[in-house]
């Protein structure tokens, strides 16, 4: 076969017209404001945003995929509106490289800001593009930035241990990084997340925010409310389906056919759970969320394990 040969490549649904963004530039990117001083950009994958204030910009992650692009959009917008287009402070989403992976690009005056957990975690990493955040908080710390707020608030660890809200309330605006990708599915083990209790809670805790316009990080449109309560339906399924499916399949024959390879048995046991979980799910939501059919199984399985080693479901003591 050759590489360009794709006769052997699975097909999936089409992609819902309203899971796409605007149109990129020749550049590769796309601004736009989001309210008043407040723009957000897009490569189409990966999300970040940045406000300008009297004091300098104020950048939201530094995505590596936009890279240099994210001086240019600002440039941009700050011509054309006569600011500064100095970026003056960066605040950390969390400590991931594939939202921060271009924080090396701005000048060593830059203030960068973050979770305490994200400065420990970048200090572990010792990542040259991702120096630390030298400013950190807990659980809340509310930033005045040229006479601009911005509310960090930490609620525990979701996607990542160190994830957090970016609430921009004279703007209408959450940001949250990892968890809702609007009109989408989430990507590989719910958008691999590292602590899925906190995954399933965090779409409530958003919506426990004032706001309209809702920055996910990822694919190429800002999302709504009604994009973070979709999401939190597709969860609750996905949730209440593996609880039936632990209950439903019965595994004895895979311990049969594979006596004492143990893990062979396992395998055909929690991929039939995972499959038979995901099916209707996948049903419900082709052509509702974009990737439903490429994604739904591989989330299915992870929040299928939170639950049985998680929260206990369908465990047994031996007698
Ligand atoms: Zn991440």
């Amino acid at each position: 076969m050759s590489t360009t040969d794709t006769s052997a490549l699975p097909d999936y649904a089409p992609v819902p017209r309203s899971a796409l963004g605007p149109a990129l530039n020749e550049q590769g990117y796309y601004v736009s404001r989001v309210e008043r001083n407040l723009y957000w950009i897009t490569d189409g994958t990966y999300q970040s945003a940045f406000l300008t204030t009297s004091d300098g910009v104020v950048l939201l992650d530094a995505p590596p995929t936009i890279g240099h692009n994210i001086q240019r959009a600002v440039d941009e917008i700050a011509s054309a509106n006569g600011v500064s287009n100095k970026v003056t402070h960066l605040i950390y989403s969390h400590h991931h490289a594939d939202h921060a992976g271009a924080s090396s690009l701005f000048d060593k005056n830059v203030t960068r800001i973050g979770h305490e957990e994200t400065r420990r975690l970048l200090l572990r990493d010792d990542d040259p593009a991702r120096p630390p955040n030298e400013e950190t908080f807990q659980d809340h710390r509310t930033l005045e930035i040229g006479g601009e707020r911005i509310d960090l608030a930490w609620h525990g660890a979701n996607h990542s241990p160190d994830n957090i809200i970016i609430h921009l309330p004279d703007h209408n605006t959450l940001m949250l990084i990892d968890i809702v990708n609007p009109g989408w599915a989430p990507v590989y083990v719910s958008n691999l997340t590292e602590d899925i209790p906190g995954y399933i809670e965090a779409p409530a805790n958003a919506l426990a925010y004032s706001w309209k316009h809702f920055i996910g990080g990822h694919l190429g449109r800002l999302g709504t409310r009604d994009d973070v309560t979709l999401h939190q339906q597709y969860m609750a399924d996905i949730s209440e389906s593996s609880r039936k499916a632990i209950d439903t399949v019965d595994p004895t024959r895979y311990f049969v056919k594979y006596g004492e390879n143990m893990w062979a048995a396992v395998k055909g046991y929690l991929d039939e759970v995972t499959a038979v979980a995901a099916a209707p799910v996948i049903e419900k939501y082709t052509g509702v969320l974009a990737a439903a059919d490429v994604f739904t199984e591989s989330t299915t399985f992870w929040v299928m394990e939170s639950i049985r080693l998680d929260l206990g479901y369908g465990s047994q003591v031996h007698p």
